[in-house]
């Protein structure tokens, strides 16, 4: 007897948050969310289902995916723990550290003074919180670790303090911006090897990715 086919389900998070100061401006970064679009879209055609959460970018939504966009850490957080249980949660999304403490309701106006000051807390840490869900975590979780230096021995930090399956590393130095390229160079680090995936486009990379996903769950 053939048991029904049971589709894996897949979170993917990507792209920046933006964390508001006032009704016009907000903190961000560079990331573009290619790396994290091109990972949905691979899943997908995997025939797996997948949630994509992206902060704002101006990627063409990728077929087949189920999109939610967000703006922030927390919104983002907000929304991926509504979508648990899935079998796989990503999380590529560059999110934001801090945000303003206080979001200041009208646009904060030029006075005479040289400085202003504008106190940030700490965002929460959405991968490990999901990571470490009591009752609904992910069968397997991956990481992206951005690192301007020490790469390998940041991610395996990174792999272990939040408690995520594999850890994707990727080099942030000046002259090999994994942020906004097309490109991207990789380590996929697990607790038992480390396999490193060539300078290559970012769709290549996301093809390898969702194989490698795939067969784990064979
Ligand atoms: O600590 P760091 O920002 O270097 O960790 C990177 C990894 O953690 C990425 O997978 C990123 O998507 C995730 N992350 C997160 N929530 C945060 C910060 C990072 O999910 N607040």
């Amino acid at each position: 007897m053939n048991l029904p086919f049971k589709k894996l389900t897949a979170l993917v998070t990507a792209g920046p948050t933006q964390e508001k100061i006032d009704p016009v401006r907000f903190i961000s970064n560079y990331s573009s969310g290619k790396q994290g679009y091109a990972i949905a879209e691979a899943l997908a055609k995997h025939l797996v289902n997948v949630q994509l959460v992206s902060g704002p970018t101006c990627l063409t939504r990728p077929q087949n995916v189920d999109f939610t966009e967000i703006e922030s850490a927390s919104q983002m957080l907000n929304v991926c723990e509504k979508l648990l249980p899935v079998d796989i949660a990503i999380f590529v999304a560059a999110v934001s550290d801090f945000r303003p403490k206080f979001i200041y309701s009208n646009k904060i106006k030029k006075t005479s003074a040289d400085e202003i000051t504008i106190t940030l807390c700490k965002n929460p840490d959405i991968l490990k919180t999901i990571s470490m869900h009591k009752t609904k975590r992910p069968k397997l979780v991956i990481g992206f670790a951005a690192e301007s230096e020490n790469l390998i021995e940041n991610a395996k930090i990174k792999l272990a303090t939040k408690e995520c399956d594999w850890i994707i590393a990727n080099s942030v130095e000046p002259n090999n911006s994994a942020l906004k390229s097309d490109y991207n160079e990789i380590y996929i680090i697990t607790r038992e090897n480390i396999e490193h995936l060539p300078f290559m486009d970012k769709k290549s990379i996301a093809e390898h990715l969702a194989y490698k996903i795939i067969t784990y769950f064979k």
